[in-house]
């Protein structure tokens, strides 16, 4: 028992060499015993501002996968912020434990631990967190956003991200089908959470015809049932035929199991992380035929209504028009692809990384 234990905590030398891998600026490790509040915050790469990402709230198994999920996840934003023309950098922030331990105590401590870092991390929502939370954080630090818009923030961002999720889906159909129309596409949305219960409206006002799964059956029955769709159970979903299978819940979802069993055209949805590795399971796709639209690419909605609060001047109109370039700049990520003989998702890493490799040098001459 013992020593699986001690393989489940990660060992310094091992974190030192993910963050090296990964190339990360900073991992901060933040405790409150009397709260309970055990909390992650990883700044990836400021080169384009100051970081932004939200706070995931999840029980992991071990404190090893939250490291891990941590640093994925603030590796993401860091291509998500570049890629969608945001001037912002890469960071992310995860608290490990079920939402039970959620309190005012909980959330004002974790606030102060932003606080501490000056800037250079501001948060927002992400699964298990609201914007009720970040009021309270927001007790303890200027550093939040997705505050409600009646306290002068920009709300819950889950329905922005979904509406740019349903773009890039849009995007994807038009390159893989010659048009966008997704009426009588068989489209399964993994997760009935904040952004695949908006994404399910958009989807289903087109007529597409709607498969839901959620582990929590009680919300993919109550999101299939307001858009004439039907639940799907949460373990079958990858061996089910569809046209477009969208990921909207956890990270990892295509991987050497999963990918082998796909019967489908387009993979497109909201969630972070959906490729466990990213060269090998983006080759992969491609090598079977699958069209893949990049997570950070068609997810980026949510970070672009963060970013206008994060400016002082928010405005949902202006929110939503950035969103709508998500259409275009899929479409653009797909000829780069193919052009280059490359998948999509390297693709839109190019594109992410060269931006980000232009406006550091821009730094380091003045
Ligand atoms: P959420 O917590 O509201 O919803 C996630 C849902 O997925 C829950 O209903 C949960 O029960 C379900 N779920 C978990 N594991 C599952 C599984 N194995 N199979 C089926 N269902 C499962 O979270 P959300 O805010 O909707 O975010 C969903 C995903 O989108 C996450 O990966 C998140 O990081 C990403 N994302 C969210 C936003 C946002 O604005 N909320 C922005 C960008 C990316």
């Amino acid at each position: 028992m013992e020593a699986t234990k001690t393989e489940e905590k990660p060992k310094i030398n091992e974190i030192y060499t993910q963050i090296e891998e990964m190339e990360h600026e900073q991992l901060v490790i933040c405790y409150d015993k009397p709260t309970g509040l055990k909390a992650i915050i990883a700044i990836h790469n400021t080169v384009l501002g100051p970081s932004l990402g939200g706070t995931r709230m999840w029980h992991y198994t071990n404190e090893a996968d939250a490291i891990k999920d941590v640093l994925r996840l603030s590796r993401g934003m860091t291509f998500k912020a570049s890629i969608s023309g945001l001037n912002i950098g890469g960071g992310k922030a995860v608290l490990i434990g079920k939402p039970s331990l959620k309190s005012e105590a909980y959330l004002r401590r974790f606030g102060r631990f932003i606080e501490s870092l000056g800037g250079r991390y501001t948060t927002a929502e992400d699964m298990n967190t609201h914007t009720a939370d970040m009021e309270y954080i927001a007790m303890e630090t200027r550093h939040v956003t997705g505050l409600p818009e009646n306290k002068g923030g920009g709300g819950d961002p889950s329905p922005v991200t979904a509406y740019g999720t349903y773009l890039g889906i849009k995007a994807a159909a038009k390159r893989a089908y010659g048009n966008d129309s997704l009426e009588g596409k068989k489209i399964l949305i993994q997760g009935a959470g904040q952004v695949g219960k908006h994404l399910a409206k958009h989807l289903s006002k087109e007529n597409a015809v709607l498969m839901v799964a959620d582990i929590d059956s009680e919300k993919a029955a109550k999101v299939a049932a307001a858009n004439k769709g039907k639940v799907v159970k949460a373990d079958t979903i990858h061996e089910i035929p569809m046209d477009i299978y969208a990921p909207c819940a956890m990270g990892g979802q295509l991987n050497d199991t999963s990918i082998p069993l796909l019967s489908c055209d387009i993979v497109a949805g909201a969630a972070n992380n959906q490729l466990e590795d990213e060269q090998k399971h983006g080759q992969m796709l491609l090598d079977h035929g699958i069209l893949y639209a990049p997570d950070f690419l068609i997810n980026a909605g949510g970070l672009m209504n963060v970013y206008q609060e994060y400016q002082g001047n928010y405005s949902k109109t202006l929110a939503l028009e950035k969103a709508e370039k998500i259409y275009g700049t899929s479409l653009e990520v797909f000829n780069l692809a193919s052009s280059r003989g490359i998948s999509p998702h390297e693709a839109a890493l190019q594109k992410a990384v060269k931006r980000i490799q232009d406006i550091g040098q821009l730094k380091m001459s003045w």
